[in-house]
């Protein structure tokens, strides 16, 4: 039996926090782990602006409602599924989440958790554990799957390489070239060839 382990952002769906940015106009939040290494630093500072904003919950889902995910991506989603048992495996948040897996047909997401208020402010996050990606491949192991994943990014090479076969998807040159173990692909067509190539079974487009 084999799972197809997928990252979210950047694979399925656009970045959600810099495209929350745009289309709120709130330059500060386009930050990223490029620009403030320290996770709890750089979220606790998105969590400050929402709340200077006077963004809760309801506001935000509005706003993420408006975007969609990428071109392509539902149907590649429908393919694999027919093929693979799916889970995306991402650092999001089910609460920002929510809209886009929504047009995804809700597929298995694991990912994190935001705490808000009475008056739909979010006052806290909860990461589920520590390397999320990785443990989940290694408890897949466990329950005797094959795991085949996807991802674009540095978040996503621990997962790769605890799989039993990693493909980078959309990844920037600097990940491409330091994981040159990992097969890279652009076009959901290339990223479906390489999941047949990459199972035990005899499957075909
Ligand atoms: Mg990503």
């Amino acid at each position: 039996m084999e799972i197809a382990a997928l990252d979210l952002e950047g694979v399925l769906v656009p970045e959600i926090w810099i495209d929350f940015a745009a289309k709120t106009g709130i330059e500060a939040l386009k930050a990223t782990t490029r620009d403030i290494p320290d996770y709890d630093v750089l979220m606790r500072q998105r969590l400050d602006l929402l709340n200077q904003h006077g963004l809760g919950l309801p506001d935000i889902q509005a706003v993420i409602s408006t975007m969609k995910p990428l071109e392509g991506a539902p149907e590649f989603v429908d393919w694999l599924r027919e093929r693979f048992q799916v889970v995306i495996l991402s650092d999001t948040f089910y609460e920002f989440s929510q809209p886009l897996m929504a047009q995804l047909g809700f597929p298995t997401l694991f990912c994190h958790r935001l705490v808000a208020d009475d008056n739909g402010m979010i006052v806290d996050y909860k990461l589920r554990q520590k390397d999320p990606k990785r443990e989940s491949v290694k408890a897949f192991h466990k329950l005797n799957f094959r795991v085949i994943a996807s991802g674009d990014s540095y978040n996503d090479t621990t997962m790769l390489s605890e799989a039993d076969a990693g493909i980078l998807f959309r990844a920037p040159e600097n990940v491409i070239s330091e994981f040159p173990q990992y097969p890279a692909v652009t076009a959901y067509e290339e990223l479906k060839n390489q999941f047949i190539q990459a199972s035990n079974r005899d499957l075909t487009l």
